[in-house]
């Protein structure tokens, strides 16, 4: 079993700040003592000088989407090729979706997802469920899932004859889960009203991208949370809002909150740093970068400074990607992506890649420019995860007995974020031209150095399996 000492940083967890040493024995750590208490480097495999850096909880993504099929495409990234760029940004958990589309089942569409990531994971990973088809077959499916370690269900209020469900069919797999005690994650959009919507945008030739934003607009997403919270209070269970993006929508989660129920959200990098004006409303077809949903709101309404504010005083929880990202330009080995709606937004494949830039946007917009603490950083970006999720205290902090899923982070590295630096099988950035103040020196997952100075030094497979508990984040 391998020793290594990561000595003089400041460790920094989501309650604490402390200038101390940590002592890795294997995958777990050993210990965590002052500088010069202990002579941990007499015997160690390896010496890491953190002086000046932070040493943090590796990140945890949430929210990921590999070699998802989408319509007549598939997300860009493999497992293999997005474990790996979430590595380079410093994340060394993710947990993906598992789909099930109608007519399916929902353990077969498991077993698909389960195949698809073993022995290709640069990073430890886990999935949800989504139930795209809430039967009997499902319900039980649900129960038998937690023996898996899947503990999270997804239901989408949008994308009819896809995957939505009706208020019948969530209130029923709500009821299942107030039962076995596992988490309902929701999309939350009212799908039925924006597709009336878009198809009367399309009439009046309204077809560029700008008008994906347009005809979802913040009304059709805070009318499905009050929805979705009411189902879930009635069902007695808890739920989990994804990619929150407007203010509307928050405000009923945090209503919600206030009257004391098990409701929590989410919001992602893209809904913090873009805006409609400047990216969806881009000139041509340049749009179709920042086509996701919930959509890239305008800045005028005032979403993103809220979002923030939200961040800061603990109304939204968790910041995750959302990562699913569609070649720009038609792609040798991916064919035609965003290109496919070049003449209708209908048609453009849904989401942004991201799952790389999470960890450094979120210090930089949060941390460097004064929004949120360097403990709320570590805290939304990997402990409240863990626990979310059932995966604390093994993952989403630096405890004695953790996984050491460690990152050694240098504030005082600067870079720009552009297209050919990023490591996604992807050929944009969202965040092109972004200058950021902070990066990842080494990832370290379970012990293991898995990036160093912005080498990958790991390999295929490394990544293992996490069998999840029940949220911990439930009173
Ligand atoms: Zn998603």
């Amino acid at each position: 079993m391998a020793r290594t000492v990561i000595k003089a940083g400041t460790v920094v967890t989501a309650t604490e700040t402390w200038d101390a040493d940590v002592l890795i024995d294997g995958e777990k750590v050993a210990a965590i003592e002052a500088a010069g208490s202990h002579s941990w480097e007499t015997g160690a495999d390896a010496v890491i000088d953190a002086e000046g850096k932070y040493v943090i909880p590796g990140g945890i993504d949430v929210h990921t989407h590999f070699e998802l099929p989408f319509g007549s495409t598939f997300v860009s990234d493999s497992f293999e090729t997005g474990t790996r760029a979430a590595a380079h940004g410093g994340t060394t958990s993710i947990i993906d979706f598992a789909v099930q589309v109608k007519g399916e089942r929902i353990m077969d569409g498991y077993e698909t997802w389960m195949n698809k990531a073993d022995g290709n994971c640069a990073v430890d990973y886990g999935f949800h469920m989504i139930a795209g088809d809430v039967n009997d077959d499902s319900l039980k499916a649900m129960d038998a899932l937690v023996g898996e370690g899947v503990t999270s269900f997804k239901l989408f209020m949008a994308y009819p004859g896809v995957l939505y469900s009706d208020d019948g069919e969530i209130f029923r797999a709500m009821q299942q889960s107030a039962e076995n005690g596992t988490m309902i994650m929701m999309h939350a959009e009212n799908g039925l009203a924006i597709d009336v919507l878009r198809e009367q945008a399309v009439a009046r030739g309204e077809t560029a991208p700008k008008y994906h934003t347009v005809t979802r607009p913040p009304s059709t997403e805070s009318e499905a949370v009050f929805r979705a919270v009411a189902l879930a209070e009635l069902a007695g269970a808890p739920l989990y809002v994804v990619h929150m993006s407007a203010k509307e929508a928050v405000a009923e989660l945090t209503r919600a909150r206030e009257r004391g129920l098990n409701v929590f959200g989410e919001t992602c990098p893209q809904y913090l740093f873009l805006n409609w004006e400047d990216h969806v409303a881009a000139p041509g077809f340049e749009g179709a970068k920042y086509v996701c949903s919930t959509p890239i709101r305008p800045l005028a309404e005032g979403h993103q400074e809220y979002l923030w504010n939200a961040l800061a005083r603990d109304d939204l929880q968790v910041v995750s990607t959302d990562h699913a990202g569609f070649f720009y330009d038609d792609d040798e080995t991916m064919g035609r992506q965003k290109r496919l709606g070049e003449d209708n937004f209908t048609l453009i494949p849904n989401g942004l890649p991201g799952v790389e830039e999470r960890l450094n946007l979120m210090y930089q917009g949060g941390v460097v420019e004064g929004r949120i603490s360097l403990n709320r950083w570590v805290d939304l970006c990997a402990t409240t995860p863990a626990k979310m999720f059932g995966m604390f205290p093994a993952k989403g902090t630096i405890a004695v007995g953790s996984d050491a899923d460690i990152i050694v982070y240098d504030p005082g590295a600067a870079f720009t974020y552009t297209a050919d630096t990023i490591h996604m099988n992807i050929d944009y950035t969202a965040y092109e031209g972004i200058e950021i103040r902070g990066k990842p020196e080494i990832v370290m997952s379970r012990g293991k150095v898995i990036v160093d100075n912005d080498s990958y030094v790991g390999r295929k497979g490394d990544g293992r399996y996490v069998k999840r508990g029940m949220s911990q984040m439930l009173r």
